[in-house]
This record gives structure tokens, C-alpha cells and sequence, in this order.
């Protein structure tokens, strides 16, 4: 038995563990719930919550938690002792089934939008028995949803697991138009691609802005970035690999199936994969992944950087959203399958998602904004920010062949008619796979690469997750009332297909040509979470989210103003910190160095030196540090104007406008600065050291 077997899953309350220590008939009723949705029976319950507690208890455990995900896409907890007075001064260690199931939670600091007001803080988290507890440091975790006391949504596992339902309930019912009554659940399943840099932590405590913002806000390139292509899945470093080995026995031991680790493209930039698993489990695991990523960092002197851009001129992270549907009898949706019956059925979904992502370009794009994201999307190291479907060549050919084919003649007349012949073989091949596309088809499954890296995977799977249910219930409803099945399902593939082309776009999506290309289609580009934010409540898309019961308008209307609050603050604190660092650090060092250049200069002229290139030095000196001082001011006067009224929206915007461009001309500055600064003078390290020393 080596480390995995021993460890993997050694701190999860998982099935075999359930299996072992619950009576078999709670097993059989939790299993109902955790299969097919079916309400807790409160006797079930606190039978559980007894197993889970001694299970817990013997694994060292001495408090529990209600472990939940509030909107600013961290995780929150509040640790209870099991302790519980008893006569004689002692105590006994108790979990009731209550306290399993549902927690109140006086969160009235979390952000809630105004969907609650600070004098009715209490909101609820309740059980989603479908992601496993597990132990945290000590810790029991029970992973849940929070709600506020009406029940409307103040976390991101909520609509999570509602946009699950919806696409469950309409999937399954094109899955009985094809005659599988066999399938009786369709779940989305997720493996996220998580990026991450790693920087040395002594080095990290000196720079205020990864302090404060998480990313650099001043520094010159480094000599050497990334062009010589040497970083990505280079040889990992005996530093990076200690740290990636502890990471791995971390995450092994509270269940997650941490799979592939390598150099990603930046210097210093890494990736972990999971092997996915179903969405909400995925999300749950992803957040779990990041806080471990950070405390194992620390234990290696070194720090985890998950902001998108922490470094300009070289690549940012991501996270890639591989998502596809899987029925509860094991079958991927999104797998092309050897039967003309399975092709026809996969032609369907595949366009299901091709109209998805067409008529809900917006919202795809507005589910990854955020200020971190701004800085890395669109910028030729990862997707545009226009939303376009990648499907190959191979593929692509077969959609046109199929739409050619009853255009030209208005009947069946292609090589290849709809659930009669097999889909010709196409590449699954991933290696010459479109890496600048934001959405790409990787053979049977789907790639959504725009995501942030610091962010919550969850927003972006509950749009996916609607928007294909949505396309998924107007096929129903259309083939629902066909006459004869097979050829409405021919004519609604092939309309889709006519429809919605317009999002395939196989070529570089990083080139100017695409952006006019895109244009011209008539594709929306939203480049800066301040446009794409408010897209959550155009009028389609509130109807969207209503018709599945995802998310209601008042619901929608506290998310967008939950995000572009946190750009606008993020971007203050960015700011302030930007001000901090000149006045107090930049600023100082800068002018001690041009009094030394100064003083230099004239003892070398006293003593008779011809010393022009100390005057051209200081000149240059001088006029920078003016236009640092003119940029500074510039900075302080944006941000003391910033309008007071309270609409987030407004604020959001003039930090766009106003505040980022001034930030932007005094890094210009202060960067010019530092590289005509002796490196002994300047008052942190530089990106050489940042990138280059671990
Ligand atoms: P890449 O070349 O992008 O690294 P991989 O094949 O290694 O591609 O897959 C990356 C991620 O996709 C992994 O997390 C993997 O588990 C996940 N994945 C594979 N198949 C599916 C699927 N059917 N649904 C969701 N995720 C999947
Ligand atoms: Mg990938």
C-alpha cells in the first residue's frame, strides 16, 4: 500500500465510509436524497449526523462547520464545538440532525446586494448532501447552500444546484424523445484547469501591491520573459515540485482527484487538474483547491499568487472549464457514439450548446468579469473577449454538409441524413487542439477557457448550465409535437445549424482580422466587466433565469451589484496602494539616488571630469520624477472624486474611466523610473527577482 491508497479520501465522510457505519436502511434513504433529489427525513438525518459525528471525532475532530460560498467568491465558515454541558462540569460531544441539516448564520457582513438588510441578517445554510463532508484542520465541514430567511439566494452553490435541476429536467425530456427511459438524471460534470504562480514568500512580503491587490502595479519587464518558450511543461524545480507533491497528498486526502501538475507558459507560472466530476462537487473542490494552494505554499516559503494578471508582458491565469452532461447510467452526452442513433442524438446536443452560446454570448461573458480578468482577457495569451465557438475543421464540415444539404434541395438529400447514418469519424486528436478559442468542442466535451483563476467556477457553470437547458427545453417542445420525429429532428438541426453558425469560428482568435470579422457577424464584445456586468439583467436574460427557476430578478440585480461593487472597491484598493507606494517608497528612493547622481557629478566636474553622462542621467531623472509627481496628483484627485452617490454601477464606471488610465500613466512613470534607478536603491524587488528566484 503506498500513499494513495492509504490516504485518498481519508478525511471524507464518502460512500464507502457511509456504507460502513450506517444502518443499511439510513444508507438506502440518504442514498434516495443524494440520487434523486428526494427531501431528508429529519429520523435519517440525525442518524447520519451521529455516524458523521463519531467518524469525525475519531479522526481528531473537535468542531463543525456549516462550509458555504458567499457571493464574493471565497468560502465562509463558522466553527461550533460538539461540546454540550452535562452535570458535574463535564461535557458530552453532540451533532444533532438539525444541526446537519440546516444552520443559521448571522452573516450580516457578508455581501448580500440588498437582498437583505443588516436588521434581518439571519440567513440559513442548509446541507447539499450530494457533495461529501470532509475534515479541515480539526474541522468538520459540511458543505452547504446559504440562503436568506425568505429564500432567496445569497451564495454561489445555490443556483448552482438549481441550474443542475433545470438542465437535468430538460435534458431527460429529449432523452425520452429518443427513447431512453433508461436515463432518468442528467448531470453536468466538470474538470477545472486551475493556473497558478508561485513566488518566493520572503520577496512576496516586500512588495505591498501583491500584499494588498494580489498583483504587481509597478515593475519594468524582466530581460527574459516567456518567449523562449522554455517554462511550459518544462522540468519542475526541486522547490516547485515539494510544493506539488504536498499539494497533492493535501487535496488526495480530502477527496479531490488532483490528476495532472506542470510548468505552465510564464516563469513560475504552474497548473493542477482535477479529474472531473460533477459540478457543484467540482466547484466545492476547486474552492477547497485554492485555499490548499495557499496554506501549502506557505509551508514551502512560498507564496500562491491566484490573481488573474499578476504580472504585465507575460501570461496570466485562467482556469479551464471542461464541461459536459453525463446520465445517471454513465453516458457522456457529448460523446459523438458509434450508432446513427447515438449520432443523431449528439448532433442534438451539440447544437443544443451551439444555440446556447450564440443567443447567450452575453451572459457567458459576463459570468467570467471581474477586475482581475479585464487584465488578462483579450490580451493575445488567452480568449478574446467575444464569445466564439471552436469546433474544428473535421466537424465544422459535417455541420455544413448537413445544412447544405437541405438548403439546396428542401428535402434529405445529403450524404448523411439525421439518425439514419453514422457521423463520419472525426479527430479527437487534442494536440493541434485551437488554444486562443474561448469555447472549444475537445471531441466530447466542451472548453471554457475564459474563466478567472482566482474566481468561483460556479457563475460561469450556472449560466452554461441554463442557457443549454434553455435551448434543450424549446427543442422539446418543438419535437414534443412532431408528427414524425425523425425528420423534425432533421429540420431542427439543420436550422440551428443555419441559425446560429455565426458563433463557429475555427482561426485565431487573437488576431485584429477576428475582431473585425466578429463584428461584422454581429458577435458582442464586452471588454471591461463594467459593460458585461450588467448584461445579468437585460430583459431576455431575466427571463432566462426565471423560466428555470434559477435566479429572479431581484436575485440577478444583487449579483451584478455584488460584482461591480468589488471592481470598483478592488480597484480603489489598487489605487491607494499605488499612491502608498510612490509617496512613501518609490518617491523617497528615487530622490536619494538623484542627490547622489548630483552630488557625483560635481565632485567628478570639481575635480576636473568631463562628466556628460551623469548630467544626461540626472536630467532624465529629474523629468521623470516630475512626471511621477504630476501622475501621483493626477491619481489623488480621481480618486477623491469618485461620485458619493450609492450606485455601484456608477462607481464601477468612473474607476474605469476616470481612475484606471491615471494608475496606468503612473506605473508608466514609476516602471521608466525604476530602470533608470541603481537596483540597490529601489525599494522592492523587480520582476526579475519576483519571477526568476524560486
Ligand atoms: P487538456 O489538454 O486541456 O489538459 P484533458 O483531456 O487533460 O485536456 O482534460 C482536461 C480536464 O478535462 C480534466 O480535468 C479532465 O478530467 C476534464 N474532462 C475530461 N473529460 C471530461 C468530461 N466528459 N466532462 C468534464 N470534464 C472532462
Ligand atoms: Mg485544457
Amino acid at each position: 500500500m503506498g500513499f494513495v491508497d492509504e490516504n485518498f479520501g481519508i478525511n471524507v465522510f464518502n460512500d464507502s465510509v457511509m456504507r460502513q457505519r450506517l444502518p443499511k436502511e439510513t444508507y438506502k434513504a440518504l442514498h434516495k436524497t443524494i440520487d434523486d433529489g428526494r427531501r431528508l427525513d429529519p429520523q435519517v438525518a440525525s442518524v447520519v449526523a451521529n455516524a458523521m459525528k463519531d467518524w469525525a471525532l475519531e479522526r481528531g475532530a473537535t468542531h463543525y462547520t456549516h462550509w458555504f460560498q458567499p457571493l464574493n467568491s471565497v468560502t465562509a465558515e463558522k466553527h461550533d464545538a460538539f461540546i454540550s454541558p452535562v452535570p458535574g462540569g463535564k461535557v458530552i460531544q453532540e451533532f444533532s440532525g438539525k444541526e446537519l441539516v440546516r444552520g443559521e448564520a448571522d452573516a450580516s457582513s457578508l455581501p448580500s446586494g440588498g437582498l437583505r438588510s443588516t436588521f434581518e441578517a439571519r440567513g440559513y445554510t442548509a446541507w447539499d448532501p450530494t457533495s461529501y463532508a470532509f475534515i479541515k484542520e480539526h474541522v468538520l465541514c459540511i458543505p452547504t447552500a446559504y440562503c436568506s430567511y425568505g429564500g432567496e439566494a445569497l451564495d454561489k452553490k445555490t443556483p448552482l444546484l438549481r441550474s443542475m435541476e433545470a438542465l437535468n429536467k430538460q435534458a431527460v425530456r429529449i432523452l425520452k424523445l429518443f427513447g431512453r427511459f433508461d436515463a432518468t438524471r442528467v448531470t453536468p460534470t466538470v474538470g477545472p484547469e486551475q493556473e497558478y504562480f508561485l513566488v518566493d514568500k520572503a520577496l512576496y512580503d516586500q512588495r505591498s501591491d501583491l500584499i494588498f491587490a494580489g498583483r504587481t502595479l509597478f515593475g519594468a519587464p524582466a530581460p527574459k520573459g516567456q518567449e523562449l518558450g522554455d517554462h511550459f511543461f518544462g522540468t519542475i524545480k526541486t522547490r516547485v515540485q515539494a510544493f506539488m507533491n504536498e499539494l497533492n497528498e493535501e487535496l488526495w486526502k480530502v477527496g479531490v482527484l488532483a490528476k495532472t501538475e506542470h510548468n505552465e507558459t510564464a516563469p513560475s507560472q504552474h497548473e493542477m487538474a482535477p479529474i472531473f466530476s460533477i459540478v457543484n462537487v467540482a466547484c466545492d473542490h476547486n474552492q477547497l483547491t485554492m485555499e490548499i494552494m495557499k496554506k501549502v505554499a506557505r509551508r514551502h516559503g512560498l507564496h500562491c499568487l491566484l490573481s488573474e494578471k499578476p504580472f504585465a508582458g507575460v501570461n496570466g491565469s485562467g482556469k479551464h472549464n471542461n464541461w459536459s452532461m453525463f446520465t445517471n447510467t454513465g453516458y457522456n452526452l457529448l460523446e459523438p457514439g458509434d450508432s446513427p442513433h447515438e449520432s443523431a442524438q449528439f448532433l442534438l446536443f451539440l447544437t443544443s450548446v451551439i444555440k446556447a452560446v450564440d443567443d447567450y454570448q452575453d451572459l457567458l461573458r459576463a459570468s467570467v468579469a471581474s477586475a482581475g480578468n479585464d487584465h488578462r482577457l483579450g490580451g493575445c495569451e488567452a480568449p478574446p473577449a467575444i464569445i466564439s465557438i471552436f469546433l474544428g475543421d473535421e466537424l465544422t464540415e459535417i455541420l455544413e454538409a448537413l445544412e447544405a444539404g437541405s438548403h439546396y434541395n428542401g428535402r434529405e438529400k445529403t450524404d448523411m441524413t439525421i439518425g439514419v447514418h453514422v457521423l463520419p469519424k472525426f479527430p479527437k486528436d487534442t494536440t493541434d487542439r485551437n488554444r486562443t478559442s474561448p469555447f472549444a468542442f475537445t471531441g466530447n466535451k466542451f472548453e471554457f477557457r475564459s474563466l478567472g483563476s482566482s474566481a468561483s467556477i460556479s457563475d460561469a457553470n450556472v449560466v452554461l448550465n441554463t442557457i443549454v437547458a434553455e435551448s434543450l427545453r424549446l427543442f422539446a417542445d418543438e419535437l414534443e409535437q412532431a408528427e414524425d420525429f425523425r425528420s423534425a429532428l432533421h429540420d431542427l438541426i439543420v436550422r440551428t445549424i443555419h441559425d446560429h453558425k455565426r458563433i463557429i469560428f475555427n482561426g485565431n482568435n487573437y488576431t485584429e482580422d477576428w475582431v473585425r470579422e466578429a463584428e461584422a457577424r454581429g458577435l458582442i464584445r464586452l471588454d471591461s466587466t463594467v459593460n458585461a456586468l450588467p448584461c445579468y439583467t437585460a430583459e431576455k436574460n431575466i427571463r432566462l433565469f426565471e423560466t428555470h427557476k434559477v435566479l429572479s430578478e431581484s436575485e440577478l440585480r444583487s449579483r451584478r451589484d455584488i460584482g461591480l461593487d468589488a471592481y470598483a472597491k478592488l480597484t480603489a484598493i489598487e489605487a491607494r496602494t499605488m499612491i502608498m507606494m510612490t509617496r512613501r517608497q518609490i518617491l523617497p528612493a528615487v530622490i536619494r539616488f538623484t542627490g547622489d547622481i548630483a552630488s557625483a557629478s560635481r565632485n567628478i566636474r570639481e575635480a576636473g571630469g568631463d562628466f556628460a553622462s551623469g548630467s544626461e542621467l540626472l536630467a532624465a531623472l529629474c523629468s521623470t520624477t516630475d512626471q511621477l509627481s504630476r501622475d501621483l496628483q493626477q491619481l489623488e484627485t480621481k480618486l477623491a472624486s469618485v461620485p458619493e452617490e450609492e450606485n455601484p454601477q456608477a462607481e464601477a464606471r468612473f474607476m474605469h474611466d476616470s481612475v484606471l488610465p491615471a494608475m496606468e500613466n503612473l506605473r508608466k512613470s514609476a516602471d521608466t523610473l525604476e530602470q533608470l534607478t541603481d537596483r540597490t536603491y529601489w525599494p522592492f524587488p523587480t520582476y526579475d527577482d519576483l519571477l526568476f528566484s524560486v
